[in-house]
């Protein structure tokens, strides 16, 4: 669970290369180990395993070679002295929670999250005496005041999800850690490739790997990065409870991390020519895109993004109607909650992702009827631009 040795590798090279620990076969392609459980040489050193004295796999509860390259490779990425990968984003999310968490501690949590990590804190977690404050507008400021003498952790996304909304990761830092707790970012929409929270002053990172890690829609996965300390805790949790990332779902995540770069960059570079495309439609009302000069944070996301990432908002005029028009005219957007994938997808969330929330946090959360997101993948923007020009209208 140690930073992986690569000196002075760049991003392109550690995508590729970190973590890779060849088998007697050599190898050159990572080795996918279907192997639930470990062998020992003889009684003294099965002890020796499972009491931690000596190092090694046991059981894929706990570890598996191919699970732990994945690792290895993403703490590189991240920059971070350890990973622990997960079955996926939100059982990352959760081992967090019950690793660092106790009964009367207490979360403030930004409202723009994900809608599952919505109902986690909001609904599940206070059964178990853990309560969320919810922040939903008023910057900074917002979050220190809702900041209490037992808050254990402050979670944001940035940019948020579907109105990427972008907060300044270093500035909330030093509010958690002016109150004691830890800033926990979910790096979801932008991967290392785009963002490097720690670098910026989080302490832990969140990662949805079925998203862009993965890259191409095919497995669920999560992961969890930070320091060398805090992923024992949550190793601890993991081994025992079991919200384990199987291997094969690891192999192919880690084939996907060998792209991450190129496909951020180029679907990005995509996700600009829709923003700007759109922003120009007379259609359409108002974009979100962090890229776009219009974005009210644009100065802020410049900093800390290398890029504005490629998940688009944009609200149409004449409510769900006109919404509905446009999804339902679409032949080459996949009309799928998904993201992160080569292939574009379209999603009305208001009656989505965000339908099972009330119509007033809905509200409180800006989330229109007329609101489309898209999440533009790897296909060539003037495709998508003439199947979205057919439901405009
Ligand atoms: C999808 C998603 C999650 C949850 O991940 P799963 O792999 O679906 O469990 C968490 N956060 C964000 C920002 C997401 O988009």
């Amino acid at each position: 669970m140690s930073a992986p040795d690569t000196p002075g590798w760049a991003f392109d090279t550690l995508a590729v290369r970190a973590g890779q620990e060849r088998s007697q076969f050599n190898e050159h392609s990572e080795a996918l180990y279907l192997t639930s459980s470990f062998v020992f040489d003889n009684a003294a050193q099965a002890a020796a395993r499972f009491s931690g004295a000596e190092a090694g796999n046991v059981y894929a509860r706990f570890t598996n070679p191919t699970v732990t390259t994945l690792q290895e490779r993403l703490a590189a990425l991240e920059g971070a002295e350890g990973c622990i990968a997960t079955a996926s984003g939100m059982a990352a999310i959760l081992s967090t929670v019950m690793a660092l968490m106790k009964s009367g501690e207490h979360i403030v949590a930004s409202r723009s999250i994900f809608g599952a990590t919505q109902q986690l804190f909001g609904n599940i977690l206070p059964r178990f005496g853990v309560e969320t404050s919810f922040v939903d507008q008023g910057g900074i400021e917002a979050f220190r005041a809702a900041m209490r003498p037992d808050t254990r952790l402050v979670f944001i996304e940035t940019p948020s999800n579907p109105l990427t909304e972008v907060f300044d990761i270093a500035a909330l830092a030093e509010v958690a850690h002016a109150g004691g707790a830890l800033l926990v970012v979910d790096n979801c929409f932008c991967t290392p490739a785009l963002q490097r929270p720690l670098q910026l002053g989080a302490d832990l990172i969140i990662h949805s790997a079925t998203k862009y890690l993965d890259g191409q829609g095919r497995v669920l996965g999560g992961a969890v990065c930070g320091s060398a300390a805090l992923m024992e805790e949550v190793f601890k949790f993991l081994r025992t409870a079991g919200p384990t990332l199987s291997p094969f779902n690891a192999w192919v995540i880690l084939k996907g991390l060998e792209t991450l770069a190129v496909r951020m960059k180029a679907q990005s570079a995509n996700a600009l020519e829709m923003a700007q495309w759109l922003e120009s439609r007379p259609q359409v009302a108002r974009v979100f895109y962090p890229g776009l000069a219009s974005h009210p944070q644009h100065a802020l996301a410049m900093r800390q993004q290398t890029a504005g990432g490629a998940i688009v908002s944009f609200e149409v005029k004449g409510e769900r109607e006109a919404a509905w028009r446009v999804v339902d005219s679409c032949r080459l957007l996949s009309i799928t909650a998904n993201l992160g994938d080569t292939k574009t997808t379209i999603t009305h969330p208001a009656s989505t992702t965000h339908g099972r929330i009330s119509a007033e946090a809905r509200a409180a959360s800006g989330i229109g009827e007329g609101l489309l997101r898209i999440a533009v993948g790897l296909e060539s923007p003037a495709d998508l631009q003439a199947d979205l020009a057919r439901g405009l209208g």
